[in-house]
């Protein structure tokens, strides 16, 4: 609300941005605070009915923490963060009456979400005279600029890749701002981060996921500046085994914004130069999926090649529970799920086995699968999760081949050849030692596998020859 005798107050408004560097909105909130002797509160409003579907319990799990990690880093800065919860229109508009904030500024959301929530606020803060700023962004590059030479987004990744890693490089990420003062009390109401219930209580599952994860933007640089030092040089030959600690897990930190793919882009050149491009790339597929989601909202239900809605999933609740459950009889399915279980993440090499197995030996929907990792993963992303499951399924853009049928066993044998990850989840799959892919048939308390891979990938290949493009 705009008043000449108030003392200037900018609200900083968070959302998939939890850090303080390289955030322009904070960076440039701050200067203009400075610039006119006033203050910068940073607002972070939980509106479940604005999303299109509730944030998955594994990242409710991080976001509690995070907000918690955001809330110190911000009190440095001589920022308070205020936590609300309910209606984005109203809870915004009564922040900005309360603390006669002057103006509102945001990093511009690339997600049909993110834009929703920013139509939102601009209604809510019209009538008050207040403006909405929104810049920079979550990605590297906004999502409408990256176009083929006839001006259509791009459905294929290499070109895709080539067009940004060689002619749209990330601009140069901001510092954090330095502090407005020391740590100041809220003069806006808010509510305390228990009261936004997002930690699971009964049960309380959570328990691998602390020992496994440190969520705020301390955590993403420990995690960064680990993998700078160690695996980023074998990532090109190492990526694929997941008994190797070779990814940067990352992840979550990329999904929350607690690290920003431009701080990311920029540190990895400088100590890696073109030898981090094949780590990059990997990084370009996160880009290319939120551009895709930019183009086609609907992505997590809906089938980017449109002849897939007519595909003949089946539907057994009961096969799908043993998938998630990790109960299979195929270790390297099953260690997978239990990774999952227990730390809230899956190596990539198993997440496309795992996901193959449903839709493609189960005939299971890609959808059940998606819907499923949404809620169990702490890096569960609007785009990268839809994404995948649309490539493993053959339905999306630039996708696996629907025939190219993952062989769980052969795909074991070639990732994980000496068994240490299928043991360390599945410890009950093989005693040491033994042979893990011929041993099916001796295992005790470990399932049968649930169905003969052969006939499952025939089953599939017919399911796909009933599929006629559209025309
Ligand atoms: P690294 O190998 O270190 O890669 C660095 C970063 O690049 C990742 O953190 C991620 O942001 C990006 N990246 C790497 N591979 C991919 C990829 N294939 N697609 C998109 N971005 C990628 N990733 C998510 O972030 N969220 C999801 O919800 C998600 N769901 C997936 C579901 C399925 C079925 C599959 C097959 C993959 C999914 N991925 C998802 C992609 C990938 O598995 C994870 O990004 C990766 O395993 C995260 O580990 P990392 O940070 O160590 O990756």
């Amino acid at each position: 609300m705009s008043t000449s005798l108030a003392p200037y107050h900018a609200l900083v408004w968070l959302r998939d941005d939890l850090r303080t560097d390289d955030h322009p909105a904070l960076t440039e909130a701050i200067r203009l605070a400075r610039q006119h002797n006033g203050r910068v509160t940073a607002v972070y409003i939980l509106d479940e009915a604005l999303w299109s579907r509730p944030l998955g319990g594994a990242s409710r799990w991080w976001l509690h923490h995070s907000l918690a990690a955001l809330a110190d880093d911000l009190q440095r800065l001589g920022v308070p963060l205020v936590l609300r919860q309910g209606d984005l229109r109203q809870q915004l508009a009564d922040v900005v009456r309360q603390g006669s904030v002057q103006a509102v500024l945001c990093n511009r959301g690339q997600t049909p979400f993110l834009r929703r929530c920013e139509a939102a606020a601009r209604e809510a803060l019209e009538p008050l005279g207040c403006p909405l700023l929104a810049g920079g962004g979550e990605l590297m590059v906004e999502p409408d600029k990256i176009l083929t030479g006839s001006g259509q987004p791009y459905r294929v990744f290499t070109p895709f890749w080539k067009a940004l890693s060689q002619h749209h490089q990330p601009k140069a990420p901001l510092p954090e701002p330095e502090a407005l003062g020391p740590g100041v009390a809220p003069v806006i109401s808010g509510l305390t981060l228990a009261s936004l219930a997002l930690l699971p209580s009964t049960p309380d599952w959570a328990g691998g996921l602390r020992k496994s994860w440190q969520p705020g933007q301390a955590g993403a640089r420990r995690c960064l500046d680990a993998f700078l030092q160690g695996s980023v040089a074998r990532y090109g030959s190492q990526r694929d085994f997941p008994a190797q600690p070779a990814t940067s897990r990352l992840s979550p930190h990329l999904r929350f914004g607690e690290l920003s793919p431009r701080r990311l882009w920029d540190a990895v050149i400088a100590l890696h130069g073109a030898d981090g491009m094949p780590f990059l790339r990997e990084v370009g597929w996160r880009e290319f999926n939120h551009h895709l989601l930019f183009q086609w909202p609907e992505m997590a239900t809906v089938p980017l090649k449109p002849e897939f809605t007519r595909f003949p999933w089946r539907d057994d609740q009961r096969e799908f529970q043993r998938w998630c459950r990790g109960l299979t009889g195929f270790p390297i399915v099953d260690a997978g799920q239990r990774e999952l279980w227990q730390t809230g993440w899956m190596h990539n090499r198993v997440r496309m086995i795992v996901a193959s197995f449903l839709v493609k030996d189960l005939l299971l929907p890609w959808q059940w699968g998606e819907e499923w990792m949404w809620d169990t993963l702490v890096d569960a992303c609007p785009a990268n999760n839809p994404g995948n499951w649309q490539w493993v399924s053959g339905c999306g853009a630039d996708a696996a081949p629907y025939f190219r049928v993952f062989n769980p066993s052969l795909q074991a044998a070639k990732f994980d050849s000496d068994g240490l990850y299928q043991r360390r989840w599945v410890p009950e799959s093989a005693a040491p030692g033994d042979d893990l892919f011929a041993a099916a048939s001796t295992r005790r308390r470990y399932p049968l596998p649930m169905l003969d891979h052969g006939a499952a990938r025939d089953r599939a290949l017919a399911a796909l020859a009933s599929l006629k493009p559209d025309p």
